[in-house]
């Protein structure tokens, strides 16, 4: 039976094999299949010089027939700068925690003090990830107000005792 099915690298599922693709790690999903594109593009880029070359000169001739594209870019969707202003925040703080911390008392002590005047939503995204290619995961941040602290105990994900004292 596992000569007809494989798991795909990229989402982890048990999938049909496509008999047509030797050697299939990626299911056909538009997702994992830019995920497959995006990896061979990456190790091209890294052993390829002429494939380096020929993509900087293909992309500083279309920056010349496209001088202005990002600007109207930016102009037409005013949400997509907000959200890499959000996500760039967010990876100065992890940055300024992760450069600066040495255990997770401190840690946490930085995340309440960014978090006490920054209520909103964001975007958790890998530390390493660049603005554009990474998927990121958005979340709401809300800060719990002291009389209902007791509650947030019961059900947050990791008791406030687990986050202040680290790993337990
Ligand atoms: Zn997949």
């Amino acid at each position: 039976m596992e000569h007809f099915t494989f798991r795909c690298v990229c989402c982890r599922r048990i999938r049909p094999r496509n008999l047509r693709v030797k050697n299939q790690h990626y299911c056909g999903d538009k997702r994992c299949q830019q995920a497959r594109k995006s990896k061979w593009q990456r190790e091209k880029q890294q052993t390829d010089p002429e494939y380096r070359t020929n993509k900087k000169e293909s992309q500083q001739v279309w920056k010349q027939k496209n001088p202005d594209y990002w600007k109207r870019y930016r102009r037409q969707h005013p949400e997509y700068c907000m959200h890499n202003r959000q996500k760039q925040r967010i990876r100065d703080q992890s940055m300024q925690m992760s450069g600066s911390c040495e255990d997770n008392l401190v840690k946490m002590d930085t995340l309440n003090l960014f978090l006490k005047g920054n209520t909103g939503s964001y975007f958790i995204c890998p530390a390493d990830s660049d603005l554009v290619k990474r998927d990121a995961l958005a979340v709401k941040i809300i800060p719990i107000s002291a009389g209902y602290k007791h509650l947030a105990k019961k059900d947050s994900i990791a008791p406030q005792s687990m986050l202040r004292y680290g790993k337990s």
